[in-house]
């Protein structure tokens, strides 16, 4: 890993921002602890498994179910996990959300005092492709302005990376339990699996 993104990571696992800022935060925070550079994940935030038991990016259920998508696409998790890099928009644990039935999702000011090591961190990977996952993800890399439906199941160039956007696979969300919705996240799958194919047949180059 490049000395840069270790000064970096260091840095992030004691950040006090959030806290500082009164933010009901949990750390520490969570991402891969080495850098894949040919593609990265970017989720929304760590859930309360990761941050107090596996401290791993995607390791409580949503991972679970995200994992099962990459695995059609061709991807084993260990491998993946060894091969890329996984990171969020917001890297502590935010806490539950008022009905219980689900993580608080990270205030705009949150992101923004978060923002400035994501972009480090793109910056120092430098990923050939991004997979952003959830809304608040995809929102950092496409704007306020789109629907899922708009976006998912498509891929992207944007500033030189393919950009492939999935939906949270939290098992609260309703979206992606709609059939219509499910035929857009298989298309996305076959993004993903193309994609694989390219950075394996490179590499073997
Ligand atoms: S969420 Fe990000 S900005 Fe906030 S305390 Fe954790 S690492 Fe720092």
């Amino acid at each position: 890993m490049n000395d840069e993104l270790s000064r970096i990571q260091g840095q992030m696992r004691t950040c006090t921002r959030c806290a500082e800022a009164g933010y009901p935060i949990q750390g520490p925070p969570v991402f891969s602890d080495h850098a894949g550079d040919r593609l990265m994940i970017v989720g929304q935030a760590p859930g309360i498994v990761e941050v107090t038991q596996t401290h791993k990016p995607f390791s409580g259920k949503a991972g679970a179910r995200l994992f099962r998508w990459l695995q059609q696409a061709g991807w084993q998790e260990e491998n993946f996990r060894a091969q890329y890099t996984i990171t969020s928009i917001t890297k502590c644990f935010p806490g539950p959300n008022k009905s219980g039935r689900g993580d608080r999702a990270p205030t705009r000011a949150e992101q923004r005092l978060c923002r400035d090591w994501l972009e480090a961190e793109i910056a120092l990977v430098d990923p050939e492709v991004i997979v952003p996952v959830g809304k608040m993800a995809i929102d950092t890399f496409f704007g306020r302005g789109f629907k899922l439906t708009d976006l998912i199941g498509q891929r992207f160039q944007l500033d030189g990376r393919t950009v492939i956007p999935l939906p949270h696979p939290s098992g609260a969300s309703a979206w992606i339990q709609q059939p219509a919705h499910q035929a857009l996240i298989r298309n996305a799958i076959r993004h993903l699996q193309q994609v694989r194919g390219e950075l394996e047949s490179s590499r073997q180059q």
